[in-house]
């Protein structure tokens, strides 16, 4: 019974087929959580992942989603004793679509299917091969040590690729069932592919419309350009009055006052590298003064998503009516994100905009930016225990640029988290050929039987506790 037997039991069920056997049977599930027609797929999901949980010894209750627009989740919880701490792990079982007939090499997105390195399939990334990692890797663990040394809630959600519909409330009125000491969970990319990313938390994301809306109808252009005034030329004043030419934010209301010490020596140690196949980054774009990581992990963004004006497709000789873009922030837990639709509409209109509207386009749905310190006990504990299995430090970040309901556990349930993504930037997630890297499998594997193992074996995160 040791630590190296059981993550040699982990990395087994890699190379021995066993992981991608309990893969194949998730992905040929086809949980589409945009396509209403599947969500019977996702109750059937559910209904699966309940008996393979109660394998492990966990008891399960499947719940109907409390917005009508949501799948069902499953709470499954496994009770050793009362004076153990509590560990939950998340994973959603819904994808986004399987987009038949657009994979290469006539590739079903419902079947798993292993090229030299890569696992194909729908989900198999996101997020159905990183919950199998962590399901295998407790397994392992209690495969070797008889117990976990730990309690466990597992949360299941079949709606995350539609904002997690209801899972604010589940949480705010499961509480009870689903209190925990940490989050350990799994979805998502590393950053750099060779190397353990832990992620702490996310940044939030807040979207509002721009309309400049200015009459009822369009205007001939010859007869009236130059006499009435053109709502596409205003909104883009308008979105440049806001963010210059060369990325950075004016609006300086929505911005962090600055970053946190603590913050900035953990993204000090990261370097951005251009990878697999994404974009050259441009290093003359954004908030001058910030290097790369703090402009996309310790910094505010905003976007222009999306603009519109006359009928692109088929331009005419009018003066259009009306304009409207879709904007989206990205923001850090150094900003309010309450303040922002107050703070541009008092831009705009010190700056001459006051025909431009501000739609807010968010919802209570909406996930919040969350933060773990890096200096957190449960963030040292983790990665002490990576750099055991793996021999490497891991890259640390306090929260990823990107987001997930991570504010339901962070803020709802108040507890620490950390994310540990078993996928790489060049996954197509979201798109046609999703897949997982095999060494990342079996390393992943290897590193959740690690940190399961110590959470049961040394005290946990309580032991860096200053
Ligand atoms: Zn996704």
């Amino acid at each position: 019974m040791s630590r190296d037997q059981a993550s040699n039991t982990a990395t087994a069920y890699s190379t021995g087929g066993r992981f991608l056997a309990d893969l194949t049977r998730r992905v040929a599930i086809a949980t589409e959580s945009q396509n209403p027609a599947r969500r019977p797929d996702c109750w059937r999901y559910v209904r699966e992942m309940k008996e393979d949980f109660a394998q492990l010894g966990f008891a399960g209750e499947i719940l109907d989603n409390p917005d009508a627009s949501g799948g069902p989740l499953l709470i499954a919880r496994r009770h050793e004793a009362d004076d153990l701490p509590t560990l939950l792990v998340y994973g959603h079982g819904d994808v986004v679509a399987g987009m038949e007939g657009a994979w290469s090499n006539g590739r079903d997105p419902w079947r798993v299917d292993v090229e030299g390195d890569r696992i194909y399939g729908r989900g198999t990334a996101d997020n159905k091969g990183q919950h199998t990692i962590v399901m295998l890797a407790l397994e392992a663990v209690l495969a070797t040590r008889g117990a976990l040394g730990f309690n466990t809630v597992a949360l299941i959600e079949t709606s995350e690729e539609t904002g997690s519909a209801g899972l604010h409330r589940i949480c705010t009125e499961h509480r009870a069932k689903l209190q925990a000491d940490w989050l350990i969970a799994s979805d998502g990319p590393r950053l750099a592919r060779d190397r353990v990313t832990l992620d702490g938390g996310t940044r939030g994301t807040v979207d509002f419309d721009l309309v400049c809306d200015l009459r009822a109808g369009a205007h001939h252009s010859g007869n009236w350009g130059g006499l009435i005034a053109n709502p596409a030329v205003i909104l883009a004043n308008a979105i440049a009055s806001l963010v210059s030419a060369t990325g950075r934010i004016n609006v300086r209301g929505i911005l962090p006052a600055d970053i946190p010490p603590g913050v900035r020596a953990a993204l000090g140690r990261i370097e951005l590298e251009a990878d697999n196949g994404g974009p050259a980054l441009d290093p003359w774009w954004g908030e001058p003064g910030l290097t790369q990581s703090e402009r996309v992990f310790g910094w505010t963004a905003l976007e222009v998503l999306a603009m519109t004006a006359g009928t692109p497709q088929q331009p005419i000789n009018a003066i259009p009516p009306r304009a409207s873009a879709r904007l989206q922030i990205r923001y850090t837990v150094d900003s309010d994100p309450a303040s922002f639709m107050p703070t541009i509409r008092a831009y705009l209109d010190g700056n001459g905009f006051g025909n431009v509207a501000v739609v807010p386009k968010s919802t209570e749905l909406d996930w919040g930016a969350t933060r773990l310190d890096p200096e957190h006990p449960l963030m040292r504990w983790a990665a002490a225990s990576v750099r055991k299995t793996t021999g490497i430090e891991p890259t640390i970040l306090p929260n990823a640029g990107g987001s997930l309901p991570n504010d339901c556990f962070a803020d709802i349930l108040g507890i620490p988290t950390v994310w540990v993504p078993h996928s790489y930037s060049g996954c197509s997630q979201h798109a046609p050929d999703e897949h997982l890297l095999k060494p990342l499998v079996t390393e992943g594997l290897a590193v959740m039987a690690g940190l399961f193992w110590d959470l049961g074996a040394d005290g946990g995160p309580d032991r860096y506790r200053v």
